[in-house]
């Protein structure tokens, strides 16, 4: 799963609903979800550093009272008073901070284009904070990857960093570096990581369509 590329239905399929939102806390009974995007024009500057990712949380929704969310502070909660998602989430952060709970475990997707999605893996949520940036408040998350190896997520644990995903989708244009097919791509190490092939380094690393994929992985055998 880690190294497929998966159409945005692909994803809804997985998570058993709709992702409508960036930021999708308790999403599923053992996890939450949340979408990131490191491209150029994404709305959100999120990064990582290391294993680590810093995530940003979201503006309030635009409205009549709020015409310019960009411009005031990220809310932790609605007018009503209930938590918003980074409410949610940096709740769950400082109740882990104090030992009152286990980290949050959180499924990261990466936005390669529109439409097209790399699952990042399972990373646990271990900090929240508030930030200064200009005249408003923004709320940072930090998530770790886990080294969960149960279950499901066994073959989940060679984690290729969204940038590194960046850099080989921009520089492969999206294709399969062999046929040139556009659908059903994976990431691919070029030296296998069982072999000693780094995760981390672009030039490790190229995209491959299943078909090839598979192929390759058969030779390796
Ligand atoms: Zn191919």
């Amino acid at each position: 799963m880690a190294n497929r590329i998966i159409t945005y239905q692909q994803m809804c399929d997985r998570e058993g609903t709709s992702l409508q939102r960036g930021m999708n806390f308790r999403l599923g009974r053992t996890h939450s979800v949340i979408l990131m995007s490191i491209r150029d024009n994404a709305p959100y500057p999120d990064r990582y550093e290391g294993s680590a990712i810093v995530y940003q949380g979201h503006d309030a929704p635009r409205s009549k009272k709020v015409p310019h969310p960009e411009t005031v502070d990220q809310p932790e909660k609605t007018r009503s008073g209930t938590l918003t998602e980074n409410g949610k989430f940096g709740a769950a952060a400082r109740e882990f901070k104090l030992g009152n709970r286990p980290p949050e475990p959180v499924r990261v997707y990466q936005k390669l284009r529109k439409g097209l999605w790399s699952y990042n893996g399972l990373f646990n949520l271990v900090d929240a904070w508030r930030e200064k940036r200009g005249r408003r408040l923004i709320v940072k998350f930090k998530l770790v990857a886990t080294e969960n190896r149960a279950t499901e997520e066994k073959s989940e644990s060679r984690v290729i960093p969204a940038r590194v995903k960046a850099t080989v989708w921009k520089r492969d244009k999206g294709r399969c570096v062999i046929c040139g097919k556009t659908e059903d791509l994976h990431f691919d190490h070029v030296i296998p990581f069982s072999k000693g092939g780094s995760s981390t380094r672009a030039a490790n690393m190229q995209l491959l369509c299943a078909r090839h994929n598979l192929k390759k992985s058969a030779r390796i055998e």
